[in-house]
């Protein structure tokens, strides 16, 4: 029997990058899966990958900064699946610029979905979870907690995710519901291929095992977290960044 057969798992932000690597790997450890993303033809597309694969899955069209949202994609996973068994907060984005120069509107953008989107989503499974005793909650923060130049909203929200994965398993480790966060260190996607050739250099200099990490390797580690195996596993913060500590 496969890892996480007979599970639902919901991957947020998972069209691309780390969220469909995430999404591929445990739908390749039996976990049936609902794509969610805010573009519908990339999010359809994900959605199909894994189904020629040999997955099941489908997808939800959604923003997370919106609560709205957040519940329509509780509501289209039990409607379609009957159950929801794994939430994965992993839908993010970045507005980099120093603190003293920071509009409104970027720091507003980075709270809204990497901190209050996390927020969205928990809420909206919760009740649920709590009724039904079992439930796995796995957020994305990021190795960027700890401060960065250039990201006080993107620090802010990530440090933020990590107060709020303590709390949600405290609150909740008495209806087996665990809630951990993975904090990925450098890893090829957009979010960090776009960035200039000599940052890129400076981060992979950064990684003592020398190479930047796939989204596949946040994906394994979070099906561990996601399985019955990990029961007894809350409240923790694992780093996923081949040893990377900013
Ligand atoms: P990515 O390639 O930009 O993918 C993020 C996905 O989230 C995109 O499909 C994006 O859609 C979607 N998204 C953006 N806003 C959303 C919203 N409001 N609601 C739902 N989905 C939304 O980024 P990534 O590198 O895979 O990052 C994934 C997560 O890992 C993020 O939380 C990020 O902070 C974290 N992380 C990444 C790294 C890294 O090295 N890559 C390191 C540490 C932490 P659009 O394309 O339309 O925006």
């Amino acid at each position: 029997m496969k890892l996480l057969e007979g599970k639902v798992a919901v991957v947020t932000g998972s069209a691309r990058g780390i969220g469909f690597g995430i999404a591929k790997v445990l739908s390749e450890k039996g976990a049936r899966i609902v794509i969610t993303d805010v573009m519908e033809e990339a999010a359809k597309e994900a959605a199909e990958k894994l189904k020629e694969a040999g997955g099941d899955a489908i997808y939800v069209v959604s923003d997370v900064s919106k609560k709205e949202d957040a519940d329509k994609i509780f509501e289209k996973t039990t409607e379609a699946y009957g159950q929801l068994d794994i939430l994965v907060n992993n839908a993010g984005i970045n507005r980099d610029m120093m603190a003293h120069k920071m509009t409104e509107e970027a720091w507003d953008a980075v709270i809204g979905v990497n901190l209050t989107g996390v927020y969205h989503c928990i809420r909206s499974v919760l009740p649920y979870m709590r009724e039904r005793e079992y439930g796995r909650i796995i957020n994305i923060s990021s190795a960027g907690w700890q401060g960065n130049i250039g990201q006080a909203n993107y620090s802010a929200a990530k440090a933020g995710v990590i107060g709020l994965t303590k709390t949600i398993a405290k609150e909740n480790a008495k209806k087996g519901i665990t809630c951990n966060a993975i904090c990925p260190g450098f890893i090829e996607t957009t979010m960090t291929t776009s960035i200039p050739e000599k940052a890129w250099n400076i981060m992979v200099s950064k990684i003592p095992m020398g190479y930047v990490g796939k989204p596949e390797d946040v994906g394994k580690a979070i099906a561990f977290l996601a399985s019955d195996e990990a029961a007894y596993i809350t409240a923790e913060i694992m780093n996923v960044g081949g040893g990377m500590v900013l």
